[in-house]
């Protein structure tokens, strides 16, 4: 029977840096990843001011810093007939010493966290490994059954279980957690577009009637975040890429003659969802990140909510784990404290959704037109001091949480 302390199911955001703070802070903790790699398309690699915080506060400013990434400091948006970009968010006037977002791939942040685990001697890291089903005797979680990908199967018996496989986790259907979904007007298509010289820098919203684009600057390219009308996706797709080009350039006018999008292969759907489990944990078990409430991509702060969440986790869990003494006040805890956030951040999500996103889509809103611009965006384009607000609220997105001392590293 292989046995650990803490296991940690699905190695993204939440799961690797869980397993690196409980490691770091001498619990034994194995982290199960069903792919053998981290690298995916298009996830979210948004790293936000707290989480940079986190990175120096681990000693890893330096290895962060060495992967190649762009900063995002400026949030424009075209207003007016003439689309000028106007400067709606400025980060750099933050008085703080990360002022910016790191636009950084998520499997280069997690390479660098798998990596940094190997130093720990209570770290493993099983990839390939599919966690398949919880051992459930006595009333509580016992650790999990799993599968690898060559067939072989096993039992890894923990104290605890922490579910961080994201928001279609293998627990969420357990009727004690309780599911609560809310709708969404949209889903998502993300794809890349090249970049060329002189085109604007940053973060830049798109938004023409019925028309609703997020652009992402990636130094050489951009990734594109097109915003559609939930579940229309299969009804775009059945005409040929040369419209969805040619679409793209009428709403978006300087892309000018550059290829675009060779295929509907390189344009992949996020179907957007925003739910949390009412109760995170159960004996023997708790749930972070997406697995505990999937995020919508607005604000992309679904990193920072799994990382502080990941935080949280280990202040709360590291010491009564280390000496053998966890009870269930100290699980719930950490929903305790993470809960505030989450629903606050959903509930500035929906809002957006319901005031933005959907009358967007339906055409009720057009920057083109200056006589109808929405409220706060005449607010900040006629008073310049309200710019610091929406990097203080990315900024900001998520409380900051502190790692155990035992985490922490001079650089
Ligand atoms: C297309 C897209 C774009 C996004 N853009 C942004 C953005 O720009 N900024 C932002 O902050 N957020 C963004 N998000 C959201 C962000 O990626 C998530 O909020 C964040 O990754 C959640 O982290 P997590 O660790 O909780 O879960 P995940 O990142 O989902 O990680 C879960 C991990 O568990 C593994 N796993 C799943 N099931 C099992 C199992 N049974 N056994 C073992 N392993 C398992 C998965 O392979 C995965 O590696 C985006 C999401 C998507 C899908």
């Amino acid at each position: 029977m292989e046995r650990t302390t803490c296991v940690v199911v699905g190695g993204g955001p939440a799961g690797m840096v869980l397993g690196l703070l409980l490691a770091r802070a001498g619990v034994e903790v194995t982290v199960l990843e069903k792919h053998g790699d981290f690298l995916r398309d298009f996830r979210g690699d948004t790293v936000h001011p707290t989480t940079l915080q986190l990175l120096d506060d681990l000693g890893l400013a330096d290895r962060f810093a060495r992967i190649p990434q762009s900063r995002i400091s400026k949030i424009q948006l075209p207003l007016g007939p003439d689309g000028e970009l106007f400067t709606m968010g400025d980060f750099s006037l933050l008085p703080i010493k990360h002022n910016y977002v790191a636009m950084v791939p998520q499997w280069d942040l997690l390479d660098m966290l798998a990596d940094e685990g190997k130093s720990e001697p209570g770290f493993t890291l099983r990839m390939n490994t599919e966690a398949t089903e919880l051992i459930r005797e006595g009333g509580r979680v016992r650790g999990v059954r799993y599968r690898t990908d060559s067939g072989q199967t096993g039992e890894l018996r923990a104290t605890i279980t922490v579910a961080c496989d994201g928001r279609k986790s293998f627990v969420r259907d357990m009727p004690e957690l309780g599911l609560r979904d809310f709708p969404t007007p949209m889903d998502v298509r993300w794809f890349r577009v090249p970049r060329q010289e002189g085109d604007p820098e940053g973060l830049v919203g798109m938004l023409r009637k019925r028309a609703f684009q997020v652009l992402i600057d990636r130094r050489d390219y951009f990734q594109v975040a097109s915003i559609i009308h939930k579940g229309s996706d299969a009804e775009g797709r059945s005409r040929p890429i040369e419209d969805f080009n040619a679409q793209l350039k009428r709403e978006i006018p300087w892309l000018g003659d550059r290829e675009l999008v060779r295929s509907w292969d390189d344009v992949k759907l996020l179907h957007v969802t925003l739910d949390r489990l009412r109760k995170w944990h159960v004996p023997g078990l708790l749930c972070i990140g997406d697995a505990a409430h999937a995020m919508s991509p607005v604000g992309g702060i679904g990193i920072n909510l799994a990382v502080q969440d990941a935080v949280a986790a280990a202040r709360h869990l590291a010491t009564p784990l280390r000496e053998g003494r966890l009870r269930r006040e100290h699980v719930a805890a950490v929903q305790r404290r993470r809960w505030l956030t989450t629903v606050l951040i959903q509930g500035f999500q929906r809002m957006i959704h319901e005031n933005v996103v959907g009358p967007a889509l339906r055409g009720e809103i057009d920057l083109g037109d200056s006589a109808r611009l929405p409220l706060p965006v005449r607010a900040v384009s006629r008073l310049p001091f309200l710019r610091r607000f929406p990097p203080y609220l990315l900024a900001y997105g998520a409380i900051r949480e502190k790692p155990p001392k035992e985490a922490l590293r001079d650089q």
